[in-house]
């Protein structure tokens, strides 16, 4: 249908994210195609007070049934690719790959094509617990794009995880928090990272390139414009 490829979006993870997802991808598809153009797409939007009580409780089974209903969903609307607006939720990306016959594009391979154009090898990674701790994303970057992925400690890791689930998914954006994220970067950078993932949906809405001595790389950006690339053809 139409001129474009329709985007499959599966978001309200958060609602505070997805919101940036779906200003981002339409004012790309703007500047490409004129003031009045805007992205075919569809979202599906989960109550995110589900999902995470699913994600602390370990049901990782349910969540991929969720996740493999919404991608069906969207397929049935229409879709011709899905973006699954998400850095924990890439944990089951190959369950949601495996449920639908549509294309995934996946949040890590914008992120790490990004930092491999800037000339970096060693990058430091905030996240939630579950992007920080397995391996399914570090893994992805280390193994497609040849880099180092550094995390923060165990305490730093705690508190970066605490901010995301206590307050930026609820939109609280606290200054004390934007300190104590700061003073996280300054040590991945002091060990050694050359650029800073901002690798939860929602980190960009506390930290930006101001707040960091090395280059940082948002995923939720990356991965918009790299929907809206793949639309546009
Ligand atoms: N949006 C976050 C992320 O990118 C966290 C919310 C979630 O657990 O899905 O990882």
């Amino acid at each position: 249908m139409g001129g474009q490829a329709a985007i499959g979006l599966i978001g309200g993870m958060s609602w505070e994210s997805s919101a940036h997802y779906y200003r981002l991808i339409n004012e790309a598809v703007r500047e490409r195609r004129g003031p009045t153009a805007s992205a075919q797409c569809l979202m599906w939007s989960f109550d995110f007070s589900e999902i995470e009580a699913l994600q602390h409780a370990g049901r990782w089974d349910e969540l991929a049934d969720r996740l493999a209903q919404a991608g069906k969903a969207l397929e049935r609307a229409g879709a011709d690719f899905l973006v699954l607006c998400t850095n924990t939720m890439h944990r089951l990306a190959g369950e949601l790959q495996a449920a639908v016959d549509l294309p995934l594009l996946h949040i890590a391979d914008p992120t790490g094509a990004a930092i491999q154009a800037a000339g970096l090898r060693k990058v430091g990674l905030l996240g939630t617990a579950f992007t920080m701790e397995h391996a399914f994303y570090r893994g992805r970057l280390e193994e497609r794009f040849g880099l180092e992925v550094l995390v923060p400690d165990a305490g730093d890791r705690a508190l970066v995880h605490r901010v995301i689930y206590e307050e930026l998914v609820a939109g609280v954006v606290r200054e004390e928090s934007r300190q104590a994220y700061r003073d996280v970067i300054a040590r991945l950078a002091a060990a050694g990272a050359q650029g800073i993932i901002l690798g939860c949906t929602e980190i960009m809405l506390l930290i930006g390139q101001d707040d960091s001595p090395v280059p940082v790389f948002d995923t939720t950006t990356l991965h918009a414009l790299a929907a809206a690339d793949r639309a546009l053809g």
